[in-house]
C-alpha cells in the first residue's frame, strides 16, 4: 500500500467521515462555511482545557454575546464572570481586546489569512491557523499538541518537542488537502483525541495504523520526544477571609500582570517556597484572628500552590480599593478556581 502525504491525507479524511466526534456545538456547520466568531471562540477556550469543560461556557458566551460586536460592547466584568473557572485569565481579556479590534477597526468581519489573524490581540500561530482552515478553509495546518503527538508517532520524529514543532508542521503542510484544510485539522484534532491517545492509543481503530512507524517499532510511547520533565515546585503562601462589621467579606483586584492578573481574590501574602510566620503575616490584624483548618491546594501550569487561610473580624472596613461582598454571593462572582476553594474552605 502506498503511504505518500497524499494517500494518508485521504485515508483520514475517509475515516473522520465516519469518526468525527459528536455534540461540539462550534461545529454547526461543514468547515468553511462556518461563523469565524465562533470558530475562534470555540478555539480560544479550548486552549489548555478539554471539549467535555469548554461546552457550557461556550454556550453560555453565545448565548449572552450571539456575534463579536455584541462582545466587543460587553462589561468587561460580565465577561471576566463569565469565564471565571476556565482558567488563563489573561485570555478573556485577550477576547475582548480581539472582539474590539474586529468590531472597531474591521466592522465585524474577521481576517480570513492566517498572518492577518496572528496580528490581533491574544491569536497566536495555532488559532490563526485553525481559524483560517476551519471558517475559511484557508490553506493552513494549525499545529498542536494533538497533532505533535500524533505526526511525533507516525514518522517517528526524533527531535526533541515542542522544539521540534517545525518538523511537525512540515509533514502537515505536505499532506494539507487542497479545499478541505478545515476537515483536515479537524480530523487530525479528532484522530488526536479519540484514537492516538497520549497513554493507550488505539492503534487497531487508526487509518494510519500500517504506516506508523513508532507503531511498526513498538514504541508509540516514546513519541514524542520531551526533554525530561522538571518536578513542579510548590509554593505556598497565606491567604486572608476578613469580614466586616457587617459580616460582609473583603475582595480586592489582583494587579493587572502577573498570574490571575485583573481578577477577584481575597487578599494573601505573596506565594513563596516557605509561607511566612501566620503570626507576622497577620501582624497587621486585629486580635482575634484565626488560622482555619484545612488547607487549600491548586496547581498552575509552572507550581503547585498550598495556601492557609487567616480569618479575622474587622471593627472598620478600609478605606481605599476594597470590595465588599456577601459571603452568599460569592458563588456567583467572577472568582478565579483557587479563590473559590478558599472561600469553600472558609465557610465549612
Ligand atoms: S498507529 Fe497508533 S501510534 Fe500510530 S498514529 Fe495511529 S494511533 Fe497513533
Amino acid at each position: 500500500m502506498t503511504t505518500t502525504p497524499d494517500t494518508l491525507a485521504a485515508r483520514l479524511l475517509h475515516w473522520h467521515a465516519r469518526s468525527a466526534r459528536d455534540g461540539l456545538p462550534w461545529r454547526d456547520a461543514p468547515c468553511g462555511r462556518r461563523d469565524p466568531y465562533r470558530v475562534w471562540l470555540a478555539e480560544i477556550m479550548l486552549q489548555q482545557t478539554t471539549c467535555a469543560a469548554v461546552i457550557p461556557y461556550f454556550r453560555t458566551f453565545l448565548r449572552q454575546w450571539p456575534d463579536v460586536k455584541a462582545l466587543a460592547r460587553a462589561d468587561d466584568e460580565a465577561v471576566m464572570r463569565a469565564w471565571a473557572g476556565l482558567g488563563y485569565y489573561a485570555r478573556a481579556r485577550n477576547l475582548l481586546k480581539c472582539a474590539r479590534v474586529v468590531a472597531g477597526e474591521r466592522q465585524g468581519a474577521f481576517p480570513m489569512h492566517e498572518d492577518d489573524l496572528r496580528r490581533l490581540p491574544g491569536i497566536g500561530d495555532y488559532t490563526a491557523a485553525a481559524v483560517a482552515a476551519i471558517a475559511h478553509n484557508g490553506p493552513a495546518a494549525p499545529v498542536d499538541g494533538n497533532v505533535v503527538r500524533v505526526l511525533s508517532r507516525l514518522y517517528a520524529i526524533d527531535a526533541i518537542m515542542p522544539g521540534g514543532k517545525t518538523v511537525v508542521a512540515d509533514h502537515v503542510r505536505a499532506m494539507l488537502p487542497e479545499g478541505r484544510s478545515g476537515d483536515f485539522a479537524e480530523a487530525m484534532m479528532d484522530l488526536g483525541a479519540t484514537v492516538c491517545r497520549p497513554k493507550n492509543p488505539d492503534c487497531a481503530a487508526c487509518p494510519w495504523s500500517d504506516a506508523c512507524r513508532a507503531r511498526a517499532q513498538g514504541e508509540t510511547g516514546a513519541y514524542p520526544r520531551k526533554a525530561p520533565k522538571k518536578d513542579k515546585p510548590t509554593r505556598r503562601g497565606w491567604v486572608f477571609w476578613l469580614q466586616g462589621p457587617d459580616g460582609r467579606v473583603l475582595l480586592e483586584r489582583r494587579a493587572e500582570r502577573g498570574l490571575l492578573g485583573g481578577m477577584l481574590g481575597f487578599p494573601t501574602t505573596e506565594w513563596a517556597e516557605t509561607a511566612p510566620d501566620a503570626a507576622l503575616a497577620a501582624a497587621h490584624l486585629p486580635n482575634g484572628w484565626r488560622v482555619l483548618d484545612g488547607r487549600v491546594h491548586h496547581t498552575f501550569t509552572h507550581f503547585h500552590l498550598e495556601l492557609g487561610v487567616i480569618a479575622a473580624r474587622l471593627d472598620d472596613a478600609p478605606e481605599g480599593a476594597a470590595l465588599w461582598r456577601e459571603t452568599t454571593a460569592l458563588e456567583g462572582e467572577a472568582l478565579p478556581t483557587v479563590m473559590k476553594k478558599v472561600a469553600r474552605l472558609a465557610q465549612k
